[in-house]
């Protein structure tokens, strides 16, 4: 089972370098034929995690027959490294080594902790959306990228902000009950990044000479909800939650959609752009969840409304991404 231990440590560190996210370098690293980071991870807590879903979470997967035909042959052995190269990437190399860097690993874990938060403040403050904090956290992320010297802000101040001085963060992440929902939510979070990987080694991307990236993209996506969603049927789960770990993963990719948008121009980020766009990819995998949980016989209107109200949010916080670089457009 997870190592608890790990994931409250983790839970420190999201606390501190939740919203330092700051982007350096190029969009895509050097690679080299083992090791691709150019800094690699030391981060012991992480790599226990990463260690535990790639292999013995796999071991799970088999015993609880949900994954498919081939999957275990191609992907046990698989090399995979941690990198600590800021540029949010996961990724199979050619040579079939796959890499993740940290932080995605940590923007994964500031969005969990973000999207629990909002809802214990919503109980409180009853004015304060249940979603707030998240995009709030969300949008500071694209804004400090843009603007690189903007002042830093912790998870705390953005609380205070949203809540105008009412809430504070130590009431919160000082439960228990905080802590292990934050552990679970997490883990789907990066237990979706790590099986979507799996998913691209399973079915041979890195190996197809005429590559569609695009096409391939959703194929991964498909392949890990699909056995994620098949686990927590067996696991007995709560319905849906695989679906809010893949939201984080997916959410990350639409800050960077933005943030390079923002930066490079329109025409030129679209033909740099290797994912779908991170609306489709969610419409796509909330199409997948649905029909599952229909497959399922699970009625409560609850857990199709989360998602439904989850695809919702991201859209909209598309359209006011839009215009934070239709602003630095203008400031430049
Ligand atoms: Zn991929």
């Amino acid at each position: 089972m997870t190592n608890h231990k790990n994931i409250l440590k983790f839970t420190q560190l999201w606390f501190v370098s939740a919203v330092i996210i700051v982007l350096s370098g190029s969009i895509v690293s050097a690679e080299t034929p083992t090791n691709p980071c150019v800094q690699q991870s030391t981060n012991k807590d992480m790599k226990n995690i990463i260690d535990e879903l790639f292999v013995e979470r796999i071991k799970r997967l088999v015993s609880a027959k949900v994954l498919p035909k081939n999957f275990i042959e191609r992907v046990e052995g698989v090399p995979y490294f941690i990198c600590s190269d800021r540029n949010f990437e996961a990724a199979v190399l050619p040579n079939g080594v796959v890499k993740f860097d940290d932080s995605l690993i940590n923007a994964i874990s500031s969005q969990s902790g973000a999207l629990l938060l909002g809802q214990y403040l919503h109980l409180d403050f009853s004015d304060v959306p249940i979603t707030a904090l998240y995009e709030e956290l969300l949008t500071f992320a694209l804004m400090q990228n843009l603007y690189p010297n903007m002042k830093t802000e912790t998870v705390g101040t953005l609380i205070s902000k949203i809540s105008n001085g009412r809430g504070k963060i130590k009431k919160y992440i000082t439960h228990v009950k905080f802590n292990e929902r934050f552990g679970t939510l997490f883990l789907h979070g990066l237990g979706f990044m790590v099986l979507h990987e799996q998913c691209h080694v399973a079915l041979q991307h890195n190996k197809t000479a005429q590559r569609d990236k695009v096409n391939q993209e959703y194929q991964a996506d498909l392949c890990a909800i699909e056995i994620v969603s098949k686990h927590e049927e067996v696991t007995g789960g709560s319905p849906g939650a695989a679906f809010l770990g893949a939201m984080t993963m997916v959410s990350t990719q639409m800050v960077f959609d933005q943030l390079f948008t923002g930066l490079l121009g329109e025409k030129k980020f679209l033909e740099n752009r290797l994912h779908p766009s991170p609306a489709d990819r969610l419409e796509k995998l909330s199409i997948v969840v649905k029909s599952e949980l229909m497959r399922r016989k699970i009625s409560d209107p609850r857990f199709y409304d989360t998602i439904d109200g989850m695809y919702v949010l991201m859209k909209n916080l598309k359209e006011r991404f839009e215009n934070l670089h239709k602003y630095h457009h203008f400031l430049k």
